[in-house]
């Protein structure tokens, strides 16, 4: 759907700036709750990090990233998130007949055993991870790709490596998913504008009276969201600096040989290796991840970064590096420090509210984000304090 041409009404109830995974989840949330969104994003649906992103839904190897202040309470969230993700599918099947590619066939983190010193940081790692959320080394074919073409499915598996798995956690279809999503609120009665950006908030009395768009006409809305993801900062209204900056991450994906079909696999289809990832995608390609580098906001590509990427990768998947490239790109994250997205409204303005800094999880974290901004929003309830505005600020009050 083209939603270049939406017309903008002049007044709104709620007003979302952004359409990634975040503000799309949350417009679709609050539409179910009986609310009425206006939705405006700067580009196309799903441009942003959503569309750069892998689509993992993969908390037990996402605690790898968090530090230890926030690791325990995120994870109770992310695994929350996990269910919701079930839940929202279904609903979005219902509503859209469309997929959005749910599978959850599970995550594998794979060490290479071959090599020194250096990898065993990362089987350290995977053994602590282990011990503490109860799980058990399980046996993977080492050349999953020629086991796959010689028909792994009909026991054939010869060579074996050990993995740690992860049962129940997986991947979407990212870009397909904010789509979705996208046609779900037009359905259920939400406006979506794309390709306009939001250049000023007036304010008067401690409110936004009126956001300002590039097409110079202006909005005035009861509640403002900024679900503007990597770029909050351009748009931030505290008195305090946006805690909020730019990780770039460049992918690529590749596609499988035409005797391997993962359809038919049923084994884990997210791979996970000490700083990159594959995830064996639906319709027969790998999306080789993510290079993480902050303070980067440009999309430029890098041929060698992309290339020790690769190299890493090649490690727990043999033969990848011979695959054809489909494409490669980059996406900016919204980097937070704790890794803890701040959900919360603002201090300084009492009708605008953020849902940004998702860093690594946004599509993990998607649904619950969006039932916890709701709760906000519409029911007046407290943010928990892992995602307040107030923790960067030692001068917030908390109301
Ligand atoms: C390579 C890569 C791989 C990733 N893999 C995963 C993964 O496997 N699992 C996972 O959970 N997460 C992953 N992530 C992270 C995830 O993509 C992000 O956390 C998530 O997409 C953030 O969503 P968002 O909606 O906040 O931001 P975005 O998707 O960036 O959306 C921001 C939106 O705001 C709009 N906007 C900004 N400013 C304005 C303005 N002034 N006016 C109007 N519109 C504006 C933009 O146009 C855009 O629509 C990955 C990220 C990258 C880059």
């Amino acid at each position: 759907m083209d939603y270049r041409q939406t017309n903008l009404p002049p007044k709104a109830d709620i007003l979302i700036i952004g359409a990634g995974i975040i503000g799309l989840a949350l417009a679709f949330a609050l539409q179910k709750r009986g609310a009425k969104t206006v939705l405006v994003c700067a580009g196309d649906i799903g441009d942003g990090a959503s569309g750069a992103s892998a689509g993992m839904v993969t908390p037990v190897f996402e605690t790898l990233h968090w530090p230890s202040t926030t690791k325990q309470n995120l994870k109770k969230i992310a695994d929350e998130s996990l269910i919701a993700w079930q839940g929202l599918e279904k609903k979005l099947h219902h509503e859209t007949g469309r997929s959005i590619g749910l599978d959850l066939s599970g995550a594998i983190a794979l060490p290479d055993f071959s090599e020194g010193a250096g990898q065993s940081a990362f089987v350290s790692q995977l053994n602590a991870l282990a011990k503490a959320q109860d799980l058990s080394w399980q046996e993977h074919p080492a050349d999953l790709l020629a086991n796959l073409a010689g028909g792994e499915t009909k026991n054939t598996v010869k060579n074996l490596t050990k993995g740690l798995l992860a049962k129940g956690e997986g991947q979407i279809a990212p870009r397909q998913t904010c789509n979705i999503l996208a046609e779900a609120i037009t359905n259920s009665g939400g406006l979506i504008r794309s390709h306009i950006s939001v250049a000023v908030l007036k304010k008067k009395s401690g409110r936004v009276i009126s956001v300002h768009l590039s097409d110079n006409r202006s909005i005035a809305a009861k509640k403002i969201i900024l679900a503007t993801g990597a770029t909050t900062k351009k748009i931030w209204q505290e008195n305090f600096p946006c805690p909020i900056y730019p990780v770039k991450g460049q992918a690529l994906l590749l596609t499988a040989p035409p005797e391997v079909s993962f359809a038919q696999y049923k084994g884990p289809k997210v791979l996970r290796g000490d700083k990159c990832y594959i995830c064996l995608k639906g319709d027969n390609s790998l999306l080789v991840g993510a290079t993480e580098e902050p303070d980067r906001d440009d999309l430029d590509l890098d041929e060698g970064q992309l290339k020790d990427l690769l190299l890493r990768a090649e490690k727990i998947l043999p033969g990848l590096s011979g695959l054809k490239r489909i494409r490669a790109w980059a996406g900016i994250r919204p980097g937070i420090e704790d890794h803890a997205p701040i959900l919360d409204q603002s201090g300084q303005l009492e009708n605008l509210y953020y849902a940004a800094g998702h860093y690594r999880n946004g599509v993990l974290l998607a649904p619950k984000s969006a039932e916890i901004m709701g709760d906000l929003i519409l029911e007046e309830k407290k943010t928990d304090p892992l995602f307040a505005l107030g923790r960067f600020s030692p001068r917030f009050s908390p109301r």
